[in-house]
């Protein structure tokens, strides 16, 4: 017992910072990185055990998941985000855990919807609740969607999502998403050497011609309970490597500054990929992205260890000025740069779950 993996969960925060100048409406980091995107976990709880994100053997019966109090609600969540949106925030995407098992998940998206108009609202999502709800989510604003798909092949996805889940069920989630209207679609795949790169070519030839894009991610050390080695990692440009000898490819220009996929399209015109390599090429330098955990801290980077208390103003009587005072004070200070300094000590430090402040 006693070398067991305890995942951080709550626990101490960092102190908020004082603000020493008047804020301006888009305050760039110490790096000179704007806040661009909001990633709101809105559950910590996965109906999943994915062996690289939420392993069975920590997230069992004996796991502490939040209680529900100490989640924030929606419309803490949506004064957040309208926060964010007055310091220049474009994107939010909702995630966690799995988002579609937070109930009434349609209506945190029509509320964001109103209060944050013009905003490009996203959500990723295992797929296992997505067929039933697809119609709903677009109906109450959402404009894409993730799914996340790490093989075709029955037996492999089943171990990996470790939840029996079959594939037949997610892909059929998907066509009922493009049906309602969230096309184009983004697949997400983990690839983890000598678990899944058998189907990194079956992945493409799927989704090739779909007008779905099929993004390949680097298995990453996120959190502290997911095993990670170097040694699983299979780098992008191995995945494009292989790719590219059964269906040509050429790279394509980002889609605006920041984007954290790089993009290859087939050089037949059917369609493009995507590859993130957050191990091997780190897009620290162009990162704008903001995360707030399921119970309202702020993380101004995926593999910290600590966030910022924002639940704690919320709930304390703070107006809307001492919040905005507050992130873009947290945002002015922030230097994180973790996946540009990467080493094999540093992937073994003490990280958050992903689980809990959204991948
Ligand atoms: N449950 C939803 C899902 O799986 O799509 C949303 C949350 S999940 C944490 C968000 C994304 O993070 C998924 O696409 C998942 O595959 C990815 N992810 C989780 N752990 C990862 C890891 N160790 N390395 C790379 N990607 C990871
Ligand atoms: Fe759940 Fe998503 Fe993590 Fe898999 S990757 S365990 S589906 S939160
Ligand atoms: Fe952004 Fe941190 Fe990832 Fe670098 S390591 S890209 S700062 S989330």
């Amino acid at each position: 017992m006693s070398d067991r993996v305890i995942p951080i969960q709550s626990q101490a925060t960092l102190p908020i910072p004082a603000l020493r100048a008047p804020l301006s409406s888009a305050p760039h980091d110490t790096r000179g990185r704007p806040l661009r995107d909001l990633r709101i976990s809105v559950t910590d709880r996965c109906n999943f055990r994915c062996t690289y994100c939420m392993p069975k053997d920590v997230f069992n019966d004996d796991y502490a998941f939040l209680p529900h109090g100490e989640l924030l609600t929606f419309e803490e969540i949506v004064r957040v985000a309208t926060v964010a949106r007055g310091l220049g925030m474009e994107k939010v995407r909702l995630t966690g855990g799995e988002p579609l098992l937070r109930r009434g998940i349609e209506s945190l998206i029509a509320q964001l919807t109103v209060a944050l108009p013009g905003i490009d609202i996203a959500l990723t999502t295992n797929g296992s609740a997505l067929k039933a709800k697809a119609k709903a989510l677009k109906d109450a604003g959402l404009q894409r969607i993730t799914v996340s798909l790490d093989s075709l092949d029955d037996k492999t996805f089943r171990a990996m999502n470790d939840a029996d889940f079959p594939v037949a069920k997610v892909l059929e989630a998907i066509d009922a998403a493009a049906d309602a209207g969230l096309g184009p679609i983004k697949i997400n795949m983990v690839v983890k050497r000598g678990v899944n790169d058998h189907q990194v070519l079956d992945m493409a030839r799927h989704f090739k011609g779909s007008g779905h894009i099929v993004r390949f991610i680097e298995f990453m050390d996120v959190g502290a309970t997911n095993g990670w080695r170097m040694d699983d990692v299979i780098p992008s440009a191995e995945i494009v490597k292989r790719i590219h000898a059964e269906f040509p490819l050429a790279a394509i220009d980002a889609n605006y500054d920041g984007e954290v996929a790089e993009r290859w399209r087939y050089a037949d015109g059917s369609g493009e990929i995507g590859v993130i390599s957050s191990v091997t090429q780190a897009f620290c330098a162009n990162c704008t992205r903001a995360r707030l955990s399921t119970d309202g801290q702020l993380f101004t980077c995926l593999f910290a260890a600590k966030g910022y208390d924002l639940k704690a103003l919320l709930r304390g009587g703070a107006d809307d000025a001492a919040i905005r005072d507050a992130i873009g004070a947290i945002w002015l200070q922030r230097a994180d740069r973790y996946s540009e300094i990467r080493t094999a000590e540093t992937a073994k430090g003490r990280k958050v779950e992903m689980s809990f402040i959204g991948g």
